[in-house]
This record gives structure tokens, sequence and C-alpha cells, in this order.
């Protein structure tokens, strides 16, 4: 096998669970995925469908109230992570894998300069004396495109802009030239132009890196801009997967395809409705016998509400978890009032 070949993170049917007074519920359920070096993966899905509790599995950075229940995660040196103490862990996180969250004035200290934050994560991973490491904040700064960057060492948090501390929070993720960047909804808070140069900015560093993205995100434009290949999650499984053209060209799930026609096509009429997904997401603790998704699906038969879909190749190149996967380019059918009891 070439080295090319081997993913740089596997996920393998991954299960975590939550202990609650009225039963067990696991937002994460049986989810297997790699990432190849390089890549660019998005997973997709609606709040609730589990995307960020995966991310924050591979990372172990769970509250207490979140345990493993099964499965693996293994990195490029062959290590589970799950089998890892905090103190083995400490070593991966920022050095092998790195996290880029929503809102960087959360994780930013509001009472030091930027330049000091940078320098101090590289003197803690690297070992490298401070000085050493603010002329590596300084490149690190200029990189992610930060102008006057020498001036803004010295700035704090608060006198920069959304879109700046977002670089700074790319920049502390590169410090330490991470292999994984995990990048949960990194745009959401951002004005759609900022959020367009950030997605650039991660594509650019891809390509000049080789670095690999898990992007997390609810934001089908994001990921369309951004992705190579589509996880798309609902109720803590995944329920698709393909190549960013064949999930935009040719959704073969009826979930994927009704996410689809929820965005806003760029050369559309203002006098356009666009498609909602009938339903909510059902309650974890309630799940039905068969596929999740069967209460919202205009689609579903008697088999779809007691035999559970696996996720299986189908001819047209994507994964799908379906007992009937949509034709190429089929026009969706609307369950606007799909009701079982
Ligand atoms: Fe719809 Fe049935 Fe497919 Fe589930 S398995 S998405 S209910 S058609």
């Amino acid at each position: 096998m070439k080295d090319q070949d081997i993913p740089l993170l596997e996920v393998k049917n991954l299960e975590s669970y939550i202990s609650t007074p009225k039963g067990e519920m696991k937002p994460v359920n049986g989810v297997s995925f790699s990432i190849q070096k390089g890549e660019i993966v998005a997973l997709v899905g609606e709040s609730g469908s589990g995307k960020s509790v995966t991310s924050l599995s591979i990372m172990q950075l769970n509250d207490s109230a979140i345990k493993y229940k099964s499965g693996s995660i293994i990195s490029l040196n062959e290590v589970n992570l799950l089998d890892l103490n905090e103190k083995e862990m400490r070593k991966i996180r920022g050095n092998r894998i790195a996290m880029v969250f929503q809102d960087p004035m959360f994780s930013l200290n509001p009472l030091h300069p930027i330049g000091e934050q940078i320098a101090e994560s590289i003197v803690l991973q690297k070992k490298v004396k401070y000085k050493e490491a603010l002329k590596t904040a300084l490149d690190l700064l200029k990189k992610v495109g930060i102008p006057d960057a020498e001036r803004r060492l010295k700035d704090y948090p608060h006198q920069l802009s959304g879109g700046m501390r977002q670089r700074i929070m790319i920049a502390i993720a590169l410090a330490c030239k991470p292999d994984l960047l995990i990048a949960d909804e990194p745009t959401t808070a951002l004005d759609v132009t900022i959020q367009a140069q950030v997605l650039n900015l991660l594509r650019n560093l891809q390509q000049e890196f080789g670095l690999s993205i898990l992007l997390i995100t609810h934001d089908l434009g994001v990921v369309a801009e951004t992705a190579d290949r589509v996880l798309v999650m609902y109720c803590g499984k995944i329920v698709e997967e393909g190549s960013v053209n064949d999930i935009f060209e040719s959704p073969r799930h009826p979930y994927t395809k009704g996410l689809m026609e929820s965005i806003p096509a760029i050369h559309g009429t203002s006098e356009e409705t666009l498609a909602a997904i009938p339903g909510v997401v059902p309650n974890l603790l309630e799940l039905p016998a068969g596929c999740n998704f069967v209460k919202r699906c205009a689609y579903a038969t008697e088999k779809c509400k007691t035999d559970e879909p696996s996720l299986l190749q189908h001819p047209s190149g994507n994964k799908v978890a379906c007992w009937h996967p949509l034709k190429e380019g089929e026009v969706i059918r609307h369950a606007a009032a799909v009701s079982y009891s």
C-alpha cells in the first residue's frame, strides 16, 4: 500500500453516548469515515445531527457527560486515540490535530496581546525559546494575511475584527504544523465577505502545507466552496457520503436532496420559494424503529418503518443509507404531512 493510500485519520464505528434520567442517548451512533492527507472533508447536517460531538470525540474534548462506547479513532501513526490518556492526548492536540471553533472570542484570552498568546502556545508545544516563538508568531500572522502584522502582535483581541480574530485562531492552530485541522463552523459568526476570505485562506493553507481539514458546518454554501468530499449526518449516523460534485449534482438520499433544495440558487428569482424539509429532527431518546428519517420522508415504505438501512455503496459512486435511493436528477417529492403512529 502506498503512503498516500493510508488514511491520515480513520474513524471506525464510533459510538458515544450520554446518560440522561430518561435513558441513554447516542449523539454519535456507529460513525465510520476516513480522511486522506491533503483532503478537505465536510461533515454536514442540521443542529443535533451529531457532527460537533463527532469532532469533539476525535479531540477527546467531550465534557464529562459524554462517554465513548465503542469504536476507534486511528491517527496516521497507527495510534487509537481512544486508548490514550489525557497526558498522551495533550501531545496529539496542537501537534498532530488542531481545532478552530466558531467564536474566537471564547478561545482567545482578552487580557493578553495576541502575539504573546500565539508565542506561548508555540513555547508550550515545541519547547523553543520565547523570542524564537515570537518570530514564528510574526511569520504566522503574515501567512494568514494579517496586515501590518508586526504592530498587530501587540494588539489585544478586542482591537481586532471578527475576521481577523478567526485568522489569529487559524494561526495558533497552524503554529505547530498539525497534520489535521478540525474547523467547527469556522465562518458562521462572520459576514459573507469575510467568510469567503477565511474559506480562501483555509483552501490556500491546505494546498501550501498539504494540510487535511475536517470542516464541520450546517452551511452548504461553505461546503460547495471548500470541500473535496462530503459526509451528511442525521441523528448520529452518516446517511450519505460522496465527492462534493456527486453530492451537489446528484444526491441519492432524500435528506441530502432536501438539504440541497433549501439553499437559495445564485441565479434564482426573488419569487422562488425554498423547500424546507418538513418536520424536525427526532428526539434521540425516541428514535423510530427503522430509518431515522422515516417521519419526514415522502418515499417511506413499510420496510422503512421497521428495517434500518445501512450505508452502502451505490452504483453512482456515493455511499447511501436508504432503501429507496433517488434516481439521477429525480425531482423530489415533499412529505408535507407524513405522520406515522
Ligand atoms: Fe426515506 Fe425509506 Fe430512504 Fe429512509 S430508507 S430515507 S424513509 S426512503
